[in-house]
């Protein structure tokens, strides 16, 4: 179905959110990567039951992503067919239940979370003040960071299926493990409940402080990036064989393998979706030369997909 054909077809939808839909959004400046396509559509739902208003009225055959703060995609130039759903305002709330929990909207960004859990004097949650993500994103994605993981403080997340009906899930149901969630297709998380232990504030500011000073040493800090590229593979680190393979500082157009961490893609400011991705497969190949080892890619890849030019390897 054409996005012509869904629009005439789907009015009834259309006047009946509460949120909001706008046609073609251009998703770069929603990624931080800063490149890729627009949207054909974006949609910020008011609040979960408009959310399951949508999805319970949309066609099926229209694919519907979701986007978190983009922190861990890779938009290609073509764009994304659909609709993408941002979830802001009410999703961004955090409250906090006596005595050690913190319930967060998956659209609240992991360093919120953090910051609100230390001035609860709830400790557990300092490593969310570096991922630059949301709370959806590091549900689908058990972010990490410090040595914890989301699934190290996770109780319980909601979520709405493809179909409109909403699940209440236990942290086990979802078989959380490195870097990767078994999140059912088509679920979008719409919150999640989280534990930790009483600390005082002091302690857990200063862990946080000690996190934020790691990160600034080791990763390119104020680039525009999209984290880890690749993930650990078992009993190795993915940025050592990278380095391994000669790919350090290795570009493609305005696209570079970081100087500072080699497992981090950089955009020096003119990079394309395909030159970031042909570079990224390009590594690929340079590490399964020299090692043998197939990389997997943590980053998301969404949208049309372009030729990837491999002349401009360099
Ligand atoms: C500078 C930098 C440093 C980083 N450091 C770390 C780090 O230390 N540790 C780490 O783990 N990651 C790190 N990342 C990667 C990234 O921040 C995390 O993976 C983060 O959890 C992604 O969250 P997001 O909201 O940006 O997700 P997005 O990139 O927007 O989306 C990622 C995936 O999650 C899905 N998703 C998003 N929201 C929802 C939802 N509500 N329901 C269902 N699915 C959803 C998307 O569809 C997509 O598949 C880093 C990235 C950058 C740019």
């Amino acid at each position: 179905m054409s996005l012509q054909q869904y629009s005439s077809s789907s009015g009834q939808i259309w006047k009946n959110v509460r949120g909001k839909l706008t046609p073609m959004v251009s998703l770069d400046k929603l990624t931080w990567f800063g490149v890729g396509g627009s949207s054909e559509w974006l949609f910020e739902p008011f609040d979960e039951q408009d959310l399951i208003f949508l999805l319970q009225n949309c066609p099926k055959e229209i694919p519907i992503h979701v986007l978190g703060a983009g922190s861990n995609t890779l938009v290609r130039d073509g764009g994304v067919k659909g609709i993408t759903i941002k979830l802001n305002g009410l999703f961004t709330q955090i409250t906090f239940e006596s005595p050690n929990k913190i319930i967060a909207g998956a659209g609240a960004s992991d360093a919120e979370v953090a910051r609100f859990a230390a001035s609860k004097e709830i400790a557990g949650l300092e490593f969310l003040i570096g991922i630059p993500g949301t709370v959806g994103g590091g549900l689908c994605m058990n972010a990490g960071a410090n040595g914890s993981e989301f699934g190290d403080i996770l109780e319980r997340a909601s979520a709405i299926d493809r179909n409109g009906i909403r699940h209440v899930v236990g942290a086990s149901e979802l078989k959380m493990n490195y870097r990767h969630t078994q999140t059912p297709k088509g679920w979008i998380y719409t919150s999640a409940e989280f534990i930790g232990k009483g600390a005082d504030k002091q302690s857990i500011r200063e862990r946080m402080r000690q996190n934020l000073a790691h990160r600034a040493d080791a990763q390119p800090i104020g680039k525009r990036t999209g984290g880890s590229t690749f993930a650990n593979p078992a009993g190795h680190k993915a940025w050592q064989l990278i380095e391994a393979a000669g790919c350090r500082g290795l570009r493609v157009g305005d696209a570079q393998v970081s100087d500072k961490h080699c497992n981090f893609l950089i955009n020096n400011g003119l990079a394309t979706a395909s030159d970031i991705e042909a570079l990224g497969l390009e590594v690929c190949k340079r590490v399964k030369k020299n090692s043998g080892i197939d990389l997997r890619w943590e980053i998301k890849r969404i949208g049309l997909n372009r030729d990837i030019n491999e002349e401009l390897v360099r």
